[in-house]
């Protein structure tokens, strides 16, 4: 049981300087701090990020939030004791009474739900993952496999009709440790071919603290990556996955890579000869959020072969699985805890793509703090793998150092995930 004293609110800032949540909940045993992230390429369908709307921060302040978490909220449940996380979620729930939290703001809500499951576990004693991984009815943990963001484009690094995502899939490693060192190595080889080529601009980062390279050619790209892998000697074992974020360049009818425009027919056979050629093995976000016809088709042509991740279109929101499940529109959910706005509905979610024989990703956003719940998050869910940006940037590098803690401390009870990637080929 868990019986709340104090709650306080406050803005601070993110990774893009732009205002966010921070949420400090007191019980008898402590204070429980947590920090909500923020999304650039977000999906309409999202549960409601609050903001102000007025001259501060251009608009971007989060004082309503904060507010609405120190007035309505605190004074719904200073003084009470909740039994589970599910039970506190509820409560969230029935308080903001809304289908997208818009009454209250899924970024007053999250703070809370995330302070409350570092409560609980504080309660029972035990760490972050072991209790989410309780509250999710888990019986065993497992490190996930890193997906990490090392060239950015499309909205993470000002570009318009752009792949979003071009990420290194460490498989091959029998830890964590191991793969995130080969991911980490790989990043700096491909720094160092970057500078080579195109001189030391060509090393600066985005949004999520991977390259910006002047390369407009999809293949281009993934060509290099190829060499960096091969060069710092992990061929074979590093593969390569994309988030496309095509809602970004989705017009309504068509798709514009560049200025070349597709169909959803056309754009699945492109990525179908970029799969044949460069060891790519995910696939996210590769139709718009709600091109359902383009995710069947896609779904359809490489589904067996690779995992089609869907990010813009679930939302991780099981309304929105399901209808992904009975249009088979694709094989893995991409879990972010703010789209939903409760740390009950994120496993909900995770639960109902599990039970459907999907992977599942726990991700970032790519607006982020140095808060590393989502670290705990992925270990306790044993989600299989995590999406957390580049080997750079404060607030990617906490949850890589979070999971090397939990895997250190552990001394190899907590098994490494690649070897139940279920398309390493
Ligand atoms: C994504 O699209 O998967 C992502 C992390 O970006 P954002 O947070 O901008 O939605
Ligand atoms: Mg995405």
């Amino acid at each position: 049981m868990v019986k709340i004293t104090a709650l306080k609110a406050m803005q601070i800032l993110d990774s893009r300087g732009n205002p966010t949540v921070s949420c400090a909940l007191s019980t008898p045993k402590g204070i429980f701090v947590s920090m909500v992230p923020s999304g650039a390429s977000t999906g309409t369908h999202e549960a409601l990020e609050l903001r102000d709307n007025a001259k501060e921060y251009a608009g971007k302040g989060v004082l309503k939030a904060v507010s609405n978490v120190n007035s309505i909220i605190a004074k719904s449940v200073v003084g009470k004791d909740f039994f589970s996380q599910r039970e506190l979620d509820d409560f969230l729930l029935k308080l903001d009474g809304t289908e997208n939290k818009s009454k209250l703001g899924a970024n007053a809500i999250l703070g809370l739900s995330m302070s409350f499951a570092r409560a609980l576990a504080s309660e029972n004693n035990i760490e972050l993952y072991e209790s989410l991984g309780n509250s999710a009815g888990k019986k065993s943990f497992s490190l996930p496999v890193p997906q990490l963001n090392v060239l950015n484009g499309g909205k993470h690094a000002g570009k318009e009709n752009d792949i979003q995502e071009h990420m290194l899939f460490p498989i091959k490693f029998s830890s964590f440790a191991e793969a995130i060192r080969a991911g980490a190595e790989t990043y700096h080889v491909l720094k160092g071919m970057l500078k080579k080529k195109f001189g030391a601009q060509a090393t600066l980062l985005g949004d999520e603290g991977g390259f910006v390279p002047p390369m407009d050619s999809v293949e281009q790209r993934l060509e290099l990556m190829l060499s960096a892998i091969k060069e710092a000697g992990y061929e074979g074992k590093i593969k390569i996955g994309l988030d496309c974020a095509s809602s970004e360049f989705f017009d309504g009818k068509k798709y514009s890579i560049g200025s070349k425009p597709f169909s959803a027919a056309e754009l699945s056979d492109f990525y179908a000869s970029l799969v044949d050629s460069y060891e790519i093995v995910s696939i996210e976000d590769g139709m718009a959020e709600d091109d359902w016809n383009g995710w069947a088709e896609l779904t359809k042509k490489l589904g067996k072969k690779i995992q089609i991740v869907g990010d813009d279109n679930l939302v991780t929101n099981t309304g929105r699985i399901k209808t992904a499940l009975e249009k088979k529109a694709c094989n893995s959910l991409l879990l972010k805890v703010n789209q939903i706005g409760t740390v009950s509905e994120s496993i909900w979610a995770s639960r109902l793509a599990e039970k459907n024989g999907w992977s599942i990703v726990v991700s970032h956003r790519s607006g982020e703090t140095e808060d590393a719940f989502i670290a705990d998050l992925a270990v306790g869910l044993a989600s299989g793998q995590s999406k957390f940006g580049a080997p750079a940037r404060s607030e990617r590098v906490a949850k890589y150092n979070r999971l090397l803690a939990i895997e250190g401390h552990a001394s190899g009870k907590i098994p490494f995930s690649g070897k139940s990637f279920p398309f390493s080929k």
